[in-house]
């Protein structure tokens, strides 16, 4: 992206982990006895007068429901930033799972940003209610998602879009059918919240996804794609790796400067 666009700042802000799995669920059939921890994040991204968040959390009655370990409820660790969840205009949905969707709810007042061909896939695919799909999925966030169809608060995207200057939407399937990404122009750069495109940083770095992939040929030309649009590779999110907490400036608990 070009310089005469605004710069924005990324925040990590994480609401939930260490939650503890094999390394082969997060790095494709690798290493199933070896055991690694990550969290679960929403971003926040302000800058030029905007301030966007990029998925939506768990809503506390699914982080009950399922347990989720080291669980905090988003509009708190969000407010520690000032951000004020009920009074947030944009969302961006990258996927619908349930950690990234479940929490839509709690931005009652939000426009939200979804690739089109993930809103249908969840929303009116029957294989989506397949087990290995519901697995996956919080049926109350995904009826709320449903319920704003037609609606001012729901925009479907078709592919590659500028939402704002220096905010571009990328369509990024491979992990789920439409994910997509949000590349933001920095003061270094073009940086990409890849969301769990990659789990891990190292799924970019090795080229080795996660064990969560619907299309692995579409991940392979994703991957290709997100890189040559980054800046540097050190500027391409994961979404769930420890480091993103660990080996960033922390603004507030829970809460780092990515950017
Ligand atoms: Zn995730």
């Amino acid at each position: 992206m070009s310089t005469s666009l605004p710069a924005y700042e990324i925040y990590a802000v994480k609401y939930a982990g260490p939650i503890v799995s094999s390394v082969a669920m997060v790095l494709w059939l690798t290493d199933w006895d070896t055991k690694i921890e990550r969290n679960y994040y929403v971003w926040v991204v302000r800058g030029n007068g905007e301030t966007l968040i990029v998925d939506c959390g768990v809503a506390p009655a699914l982080a009950k429901a399922r347990q989720i370990p080291g669980y905090v409820n988003p509009v708190e660790v969000l407010a520690r930033i000032g951000v004020e969840a009920s009074e947030v205009q944009k969302v961006i949905i990258t996927h619908v799972h349930f950690d990234h969707i479940s929490g839509i709810e709690l931005f009652p007042n939000a426009t939200f940003y979804i690739q089109d061909e993930e809103f249908h896939f969840w929303i009116k695919d029957p294989v989506a209610q397949k087990p290995p799909f519901l697995m996956v999925t919080d049926p109350v966030g995904n009826r709320y998602l449903a319920d704003l169809e037609g609606t001012e608060r729901l925009v479907c995207v078709k592919g590659d879009q500028a939402i704002l200057p220096g905010i571009e939407l990328l369509s990024a399937p491979g992990h789920t059918p439409g994910l997509q990404v949000v590349a933001v122009n920095t003061a270094r750069g073009t940086a990409i919240l890849g969301s769990d495109c990659g789990h891990l940083f190292r799924n970019y770095q090795e080229e080795v996804p996660s064990c969560f992939i619907v299309d692995l040929v579409a991940w392979m030309t994703t991957y290709d794609k997100v890189k040559s649009a980054v800046s540097s590779i050190d500027l391409l999110f994961p979404g769930h790796d420890m480091k993103m907490l660990t080996d960033y400036p922390m603004v507030a608990d829970g809460i780092t400067r990515l950017v």
